[in-house]
């Protein structure tokens, strides 16, 4: 049983960020907020590879140039998604495990507008 879920992310000012809500990133890092040490609702949570592209459309026009998006989007109907890695540091999330790992079959990252790790949120959390 793979231990890793499939990440689904709609944070498009990431530079990891592809067309598809998915994220090309090969390895992401889940952590609560450092303020509060422990994370009690989703909004606590955060994508700590988070990365602000610098300007907009940059990427994704990159993207479109190359076709990336539409390869994705045939590897995706294949059942061959690519997916980072996860590793999380919320141990009191209901799906985390020893060796912070993530044992959700899927992890779904929001943040609209965000411009650093704080604004994103792993909305899979759930208290445990
Ligand atoms: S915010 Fe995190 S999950 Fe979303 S694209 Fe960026 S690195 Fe990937
Ligand atoms: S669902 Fe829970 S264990 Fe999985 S990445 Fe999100 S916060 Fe971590």
């Amino acid at each position: 049983m793979s231990t890793n879920p499939m990440v689904k992310c709609t944070v498009d000012q990431c530079t990891h960020y592809m067309p598809g809500e998915q994220c090309m990133a090969a390895k992401i890092s889940i952590y609560n907020d450092e303020t509060k040490g422990e994370s009690q609702s989703a909004a606590d949570t955060q994508c700590k590879a988070f990365h602000h592209r610098k300007t907009a459309g940059d990427i994704v026009g990159a993207f479109h140039n190359s076709n990336i998006g539409g390869m994705v989007s045939a590897a995706f109907l294949e059942g061959t998604q690519v997916t980072p890695v996860v590793e999380c540091f919320v141990n009191n999330c209901s799906h985390w495990n020893t060796g912070n790992v993530c044992h959700a079959s899927q992890i779904e990252v929001n943040g609209s507008n965000a411009s650093k790790s704080l604004d994103t949120d792993c909305e899979t959390f759930e208290e445990r």
